[in-house]
C-alpha cells in the first residue's frame, strides 16, 4: 500500500514539472522583445486603462482598449506560434481534469490518475 506522503509527493513533483516548463516557455517568449512589449501591455498598461476608462465611464474608450486588446492577443499568438508555442503553453498545465492535479476529487476522494500519468 501506498502512503499519503508518497501521494502527495507524486501530486507535488507532477506539479512542479508542470510550472517548470511552463517558466521555461515563458523565459523563451520573453526572449523575443516584440513579445515582451506586447506582454507587458496586456497584462500592466492595458488593465490599467480599462480600469481607468471604467471608472470614468468612457464606453467609447473601453471599446478602443477593448479592440485593442484583441489586437494584442492575436500579435502575441502569431509571435508564439513562430515559436511553435502557444498562449496555454506559458502556463502550468493540469493534466488531471477530474482533480485538477491536487489527488483528490470532488467528493473528497482519492482520483484514479494516480500513478496513471
Ligand atoms: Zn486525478
Amino acid at each position: 500500500m501506498e502512503s499519503r506522503v508518497q501521494r502527495e509527493d507524486f501530486y507535488t513533483q507532477r506539479k512542479i514539472a508542470a510550472e517548470r516548463i511552463a517558466d521555461a516557455n515563458f523565459e523563451k517568449a520573453m526572449e523575443n522583445e516584440q513579445f515582451e512589449k506586447l506582454y507587458r501591455d496586456l497584462h500592466l498598461i492595458l488593465p490599467y486603462e480599462m480600469a481607468k476608462a471604467e471608472v470614468e465611464g468612457d464606453i467609447k474608450k473601453l471599446e478602443l482598449l477593448a479592440d485593442e486588446k484583441n489586437r494584442v492577443e492575436t500579435e502575441l499568438d502569431s509571435i508564439l506560434q513562430k515559436m511553435q508555442l502557444t498562449r496555454l503553453d506559458l502556463i502550468p498545465k493540469t493534466i488531471c481534469q477530474k482533480c485538477r492535479d491536487t489527488g483528490y476529487t470532488q467528493d473528497g476522494k482519492f482520483c484514479d490518475c494516480y500513478r496513471n500519468g
